[in-house]
């Protein structure tokens, strides 16, 4: 499967505030952007900490998108993920609106119940890791449902275990001109931190939108030409 991360940080790389408000960190042009990705996703994933913090839909907004997806025989709108060990996704949260496929991506640790309630909501559930979600074969079983392309959103703890597993094939990251500060505010990667093997990438290309700058990678050190 086809990964992409893509975040908005501040100048100093927090997604968010320390109280886990939503903070625009980008404008205009970069939501149309992101909402491109969107449309050109079979499934956007984000963590159970996102789906508390923020409630989005992760649809796509534009209508020509739509209409494009759908004249591609595809579904309007890409599939919606929470990574979401315990099953704790509200059955009235935005991702299961019914707009969209809705799947939660749960480990053994999330009570019977809990998914009974999810599926009678329509979502489907995938268990996959003991106490926590194992994302590799998580991802594996979306990719049993036809999913070819990924589209990760965050936040800090999920993208942590994107790059540890080694699942994301292109970050992209708008960065904003904001300082949001807050040692306890989330960060691009939180989770442990890595002691060594730090994940290194190879900066793709560089781009000014709004009052911010764009930076995309590809996973992997640049290859030496020669
Ligand atoms: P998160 O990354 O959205 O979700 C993390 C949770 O996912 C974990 O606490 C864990 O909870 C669950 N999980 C299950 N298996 C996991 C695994 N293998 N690896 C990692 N997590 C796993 O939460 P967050 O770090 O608190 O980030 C939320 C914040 O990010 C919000 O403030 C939101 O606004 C912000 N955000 C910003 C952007 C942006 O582009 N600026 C994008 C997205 C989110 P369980 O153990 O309970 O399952």
């Amino acid at each position: 499967m086809h990964v992409v991360v893509n975040a908005a940080m501040s100048l100093d790389g927090k997604l968010a505030t320390r109280s886990r408000e939503p903070v625009p960190i980008s404008g205009e042009a970069d939501f149309d952007r992101v909402d491109a990705l969107r449309s050109e996703a079979d499934v956007v994933v984000v963590g159970i900490g996102t789906v508390l913090a923020d409630d989005p839909s992760l649809t796509v907004g534009d209508r020509g998108r739509i209409d494009g997806r759908r004249a591609a025989d595809r579904p309007p709108h890409p599939a919606r993920a929470v990574v979401d060990s315990r099953a704790r996704t509200p059955v009235d949260a935005a991702v299961l609106d019914g707009e969209a496929a809705s799947y939660v991506l749960a480990s053994e640790a999330a009570p019977q119940s809990r998914i009974d309630r999810l599926e009678a909501r329509g979502a489907t559930v995938v268990v996959a890791g003991e106490d926590r979600v194992d994302l590799p074969a998580a991802f594996a079983a979306l990719a049993t449902h036809g999913i070819d392309r990924a589209m990760v959103e965050g936040g800090g703890e999920l993208l942590y275990s994107v790059f540890d597993v080694g699942l994301a094939d292109v970050v992209s990251v708008y960065v904003g001109s904001v300082i949001l500060g807050g040692r306890d505010a989330p960060t691009l990667a939180d989770g442990v931190g890595f002691d060594g093997d730090f994940p290194r990438l190879t900066l793709e290309s560089v781009e000014r939108i709004d009052d911010g700058v764009l930076l995309e990678y590809t996973l992997g050190e640049p290859s030496v030409a020669g």
